[in-house]
């Protein structure tokens, strides 16, 4: 389909190509997690055991992850003043409480890709090792892989990935600590800080003029080429996926400690920022299999990159792009500068997710200061973009019906709202000056 047909076919794409910031409600949301899907609740857990077998490898390899015994997981804060904040300069006053879940902090990577990315390098890692002898069963110390011989091992072997550039940071990290040889493509829009930080920790990074298609798409390529190679292919992975799900489990025991109920009485909303969709379509996964109709499950994207929201709305899924409606897929958030939607996590998400919600790159850095102005917290550009979600939550119509739809209108003051921030720790302090003073 056209731009022409697509526009006249769809009302809301003629608003999403004039790249004007929409909030859709997501007509073909259903209850729970309970219909037929290719992944379960058993997927999760499987994942989650194999983190916690791999646990104190990681504390091996990452000291700093030794204070939570080799599980990289990250606070959840509740942030009164920067609910204020929404209220007093956004005229976005949030019944409830506000939360931010702050993946933003995670360890080794910075970002929200510590979950699905890291976890993939060690479930290719295991079964390598399983099948080569160097662990004898799952019930094996996985220390031991932290071994010379064990790097010796795995240094005759490649992990490649097509990144933007947190992900990148993700694979690259993890792979180079266990002594693979690590490849990350990036896109010319990738920052020059991410590529400096990953060659500093013996990462290979091969950089590409076009986009992130382009520089997925060669590194795939390449590493098909390659028996000794595997890649990590952010569009299709059903392990990057199961990574990010873990997340929900946690969460819920970070919930009950805040006080937090979440059940009919108490609903949760979580506002979740999208680029391909693996990171938010996992999280969201794992919280419907944990809440079922009681989580409502918001992505948010730029208004010239919502390639998730585009796909969902036509219901063309990956068979569509950003640039299909003459949007450039260009935006300063680069953790969501993505043309096209993975459409596995597409399919996924068609009944689960509640909405989205798209924002223009001027409000990423008002957020961003709003943020640290209220609460003294720093979160990347792509981060912020959870506020938006937020600030549509306490104002935009689509929002108070859909509230409404769902007989919440008189429990919204016993909700809770999440913010995840989904990057930010590994920014350099020069550059977080000039994001905090940078007006668009
Ligand atoms: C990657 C990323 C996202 C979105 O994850 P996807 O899997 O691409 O949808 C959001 N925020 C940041 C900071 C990211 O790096």
């Amino acid at each position: 389909m056209d731009r022409e047909e697509l526009t006249t076919r769809f009302p809301l794409v003629r608003r999403i190509a004039a790249a004007e910031e929409v909030v859709w409600i997501n007509p073909s949301l259903r209850g729970g997690a309970e219909r037929e899907l290719e992944l379960t609740a058993a997927d999760v857990r499987d994942a989650s055991e194999r983190l916690a077998r791999f646990a104190p490898l990681l504390v091996r390899l990452f000291p700093e992850t030794a204070d939570r015994g080799g599980v990289i997981e990250s606070e959840l804060t509740e942030i009164p003043a920067m609910r204020a904040r929404l209220a007093e300069r956004w005229d976005a006053a949030l019944p409830g409480r506000l939360l931010l879940k702050r993946d933003s902090d995670l360890a080794v990577a910075g970002s929200v890709k510590a979950r699905g990315g890291i976890y993939e390098v060690l479930k290719h890692s295991e079964t390598l090792a399983l099948e080569n002898g160097l662990l004898t069963g799952t019930d094996d110390d996985y220390a031991k892989l932290a071994s010379a011989e064990a790097r010796e091992f795995f240094s005759r072997y490649k992990m490649q990935v097509g990144s933007t550039g947190n992900l990148g940071v993700s694979i690259g990290m993890m792979s180079a600590a266990l002594g693979y040889r690590a490849i990350v493509h990036m896109s010319a829009d990738a920052k020059q800080w991410k590529k400096d930080y990953l060659r500093a920790h013996g990462v290979t990074v091969v950089e590409y003029a076009g986009d992130y298609g382009k520089a997925v798409a060669q590194g795939r390529a390449e590493s098909d080429a390659d028996p000794m190679s595997y890649f990590v292919d952010d569009e299709n992975s059903r392990d990057l996926f199961l990574g990010y799900a873990v997340a929900a489990e946690r969460l819920d025991r970070q919930l009950s400690g805040a006080g937090v109920t979440v059940d009919a009485e108490h609903p949760l909303f979580v506002y979740i920022p999208c680029g391909v969709g693996g990171a938010p379509g996992g999280v969201a996964f794992g919280l419907k299999l944990l809440y079922g109709e009681n989580v409502h499950v918001f992505f948010v994207e730029p208004t010239q990159a919502c390639c998730m929201l585009l796909g969902l709305v036509t219901g063309l899924n990956s068979g569509v792009c950003v640039q299909d409606v003459g949007l450039t897929g260009l935006t300063h958030a680069d953790g969501l500068a993505v043309g096209r939607p993975s459409g596995f996590v597409g399919g996924v998400m068609r009944e689960l997710l509640s909405g989205e919600i798209t924002l223009s790159d001027a409000r990423l850095y008002d957020y961003l200061r709003d943020l640290w102005e209220s609460e003294r917290l720093f979160a990347e550009p792509s981060a912020c973009a959870a506020f938006h979600g937020a600030a549509a939550a306490a104002c935009a119509p689509e929002l108070r019906d859909y509230i409404g739809a769902h007989g919440l209108t008189e429990r919204m003051e016993r909700a809770a709202h999440i913010a995840w921030a989904t990057g930010g720790r590994l920014v350099p302090e020069e550059q977080r000056r000039v994001f905090l003073e940078t007006r668009l």
